[in-house]
């Protein structure tokens, strides 16, 4: 089984030729200043939630693990999740995203992906996560379903699929996708 990344779930729900971009037709893309940015602040964000209380993610106590590896075998999947916190049997995955705007759903599916990386690795069933916004403070719940999770494995299948046959898919729905995109180069049938 093809090994794949738990952002490649995030980029086939926003644009499945990004995926099909890095793993089927390899091209160079721009590094944008929002990607830039947006290392800076994980790192600031790592010293500010050490103070922080764990009121926000409803826990009384817990410990906060930064940037953990994670795989399992029986997705196929890997990913470095931002930072996940463990309490008395509990365990919660935390990502930060650089957005003003509320969660999309590709970053709600991120997060269930991870969600199911941290069950394979403690063995313990993960019941939600939270998304937490930069450069605000907000934090939002993430529920972890039975149908999220089918969701993860067909998108998983569908990318594998797309690998395999070659095919380049279709844009978008929404073109305004592609106003920020670093492949924009690269779809010439986008204007
Ligand atoms: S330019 Fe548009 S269609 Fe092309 S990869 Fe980016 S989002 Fe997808």
């Amino acid at each position: 089984m093809l090994s794949l990344r738990v952002s490649d779930i995030k980029q086939y729900l926003y644009c499945p030729r990004v995926v099909f971009f890095t793993y089927v037709c390899p091209v160079e893309k721009k590094i944008t200043r929002k990607m830039e940015y947006g290392k800076e602040e994980h790192v600031e964000l790592d010293r500010l939630e050490k103070r922080r209380t764990f009121r926000r993610y409803r826990l009384e106590e817990g410990e906060r693990k930064f940037h953990t590896r994670l795989y399992s075998t029986r997705l196929g999947l890997e990913g470095m999740l931002d930072m996940h916190i463990v309490s008395r049997g509990e365990c919660i995955p935390v990502e930060f995203k650089y957005s003003s705007q509320e969660p999309a759903l590709n970053h709600k599916y991120q997060l269930v992906a991870y969600a199911m990386l941290l069950e394979d690795t403690y063995n313990i069933p993960v019941r939600n996560g939270f998304l937490y916004l930069i450069p605000g403070t907000e934090v939002y719940p993430v529920e972890v379903t039975p149908n999220s999770r089918d969701f993860v494995k067909e998108t998983l299948r569908k990318i594998r699929r797309m690998i395999k046959t070659e095919l380049f898919p279709g844009p978008p729905r929404g073109q305004g996708r592609c106003v920020d995109c670093e492949y924009r180069n690269f779809c010439r049938d986008m204007r």
